[in-house]
């Protein structure tokens, strides 16, 4: 298959295969002729698939070669960095230089989106809360727009766009294209594209959420938050392997931790991303990692998905994520565009919970990889220990109502039964040992 055989125009194929795309993805295989035909398209499409070129290329190829200097096409994307990578494949595609586009996102001043609106653009690329400030403001004259596109819809329903996006259903012609694409298909966004969509044809490149098959998943049995750490410093050490790593964690301060410790003990340079990190401060760090001047990546999921960086050799979950859906997407940052990528998770006796679940769900494979000898194991001190006995009773829970809770009961998970085998320093051991 090709673009060209696609019915796409043939000066808009030169600018794909510019690109280095010589033959469409799947996903475009399937959503170009229905996008062209003018229906509506929910598209299930895992990140790395390319679906960004799937809604872009048929809205390029329908925009023509004469600018309006009015928002013809609107598309929504839950994150900044989502916008503002969809605003770059935009450039990259681009035919005309007239027909301008802009990306509206928080975090900036309103000033000079307001200005390039002025100016004339007929394709608006935004984050909901952005475009809803400025469309209040008066900026933005809606009634020409023709096509509507939801990225990521299930990130824009988990972070709370819903009210936004209702009022933009107002104030849009009703007569318009719309696609939606999401990874995963909850009731939440089958909800939302009732609300948005008629008569929709749905494609899916893979099973929901499987993630591609070009990502090899792998965790490593851990003991501790310290003996994570550890694990990470042996791994990392290998630089030839793990060349160019994203490490995961579920808390801003364990970003902040684990950036000290990768800039201070890890060679290859590291950048931190999370939601205190200024706009800037952001770029700045994506920019370092994405040219190769830094090796690592510590970051919270709010870099799970948009982040369209190539050859991520190794994504490491150094916390297990919570939901399913930020699991699939955290590893989709590897094995992209059909590279191939490993992502290993750090487990604990409560995440291993986590996993279990994720793997049913998703009917995917986690292999157990040996945890290393060369690794120094440190105890869980007690306040970490009480805290993952809660999670798991919390989640067992979940699992049987009718459960009591183990850590309720038997108190006596404070006391090792044994001498532990691993070295223990004095901070850690436990101080009460025999005395319960
Ligand atoms: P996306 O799923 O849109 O985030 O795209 C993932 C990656 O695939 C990006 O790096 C794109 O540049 C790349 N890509 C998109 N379409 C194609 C194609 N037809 N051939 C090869 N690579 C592609």
């Amino acid at each position: 298959m090709s673009f060209a055989k696609l019915g796409i125009n043939l000066n808009l194929v030169k600018k794909i295969e510019e690109q280095g795309w010589a033959t469409p993805t799947p996903i475009q295989e399937k959503a170009i002729p229905i996008a062209l035909g003018g229906q509506d398209l929910i598209g299930i499409a895992q990140t790395g698939t390319g679906k960004t070129g799937a809604f872009l290329i048929p809205i390029l190829h329908k925009l023509g070669y004469k600018a309006l200097g009015l928002p013809r096409v609107l598309i929504f994307a839950p994150t900044k960095e989502l916008a503002a990578q969809i605003g770059e494949h935009y450039e990259k595609l681009s035919l005309v230089e007239d027909i301008k586009s802009v990306v509206l996102v928080g975090g900036v001043g309103m000033k000079s989106q307001l200005d390039a609106v002025k100016l004339g653009v007929d394709v608006v690329i935004s984050t909901p809360g952005r475009f809803m400030d400025l469309y209040r403001k008066g900026a933005l004259d809606l009634k020409n727009v023709k096509t509507l596109v939801l990225d990521e819809a299930d990130r824009l329903m988990d972070m709370g766009f819903m009210p936004q996006l209702r009022t933009l259903l107002e104030v849009i012609p009703i007569k318009r294209q719309n696609m939606l694409f999401s990874a995963t298909f909850p009731e939440k966004v089958e909800q939302l594209s009732f609300e948005f969509l008629e008569f929709p044809v749905r494609i899916e490149e893979v099973a929901e959420s499987t993630p591609a098959e070009t990502i090899s998943q792998f965790w490593y049995p851990v003991n501790s938050k310290r003996t994570k750490v550890n694990l990470l410093e042996y791994l990392l050490d290998d630089e030839e392997r793990f060349n160019r790593v994203i490490v995961f964690v579920n808390t801003k301060e364990n970003a902040d931790y684990l950036f000290s410790f990768a800039s201070r003990k890890l060679q290859g340079g590291a950048v931190i991303i999370h939601s205190n990190k200024s706009q800037s401060n952001r770029n700045n760090s994506l920019d370092a990692f994405e040219k190769g001047e830094k090796r690592i990546l510590v970051t919270t999921n709010v870099s799970s998905r948009g982040l369209d960086i190539d050859s991520v050799s190794h994504v490491i979950n150094f916390d297990v994520p919570i939901v399913v859906e930020d699991y699939v997407h955290r590893i989709g940052r590897t094995g992209r565009a059909y590279k191939v990528g490993e992502a290993i998770s750090f487990v604990t006796k409560a995440e291993k919970m986590y996993i279990d679940r994720y793997s049913k769900k998703m009917k995917f494979e986690l292999k157990e990889l040996d945890f290393p000898k060369e690794v120094t194991k440190i105890e869980m001190p007690r306040e970490e220990l009480i805290e993952m006995e809660r999670e798991i009773d919390r989640l067992k829970k979940q699992d049987d109502p009718s459960f009591q809770g183990a850590f309720h009961e038997k108190k006596k998970i404070f006391r090792p039964k044994a001498k532990p085998k691993s070295k223990v320093t004095p901070k850690n051991a436990p101080k009460n040992r025999g005395k319960r």
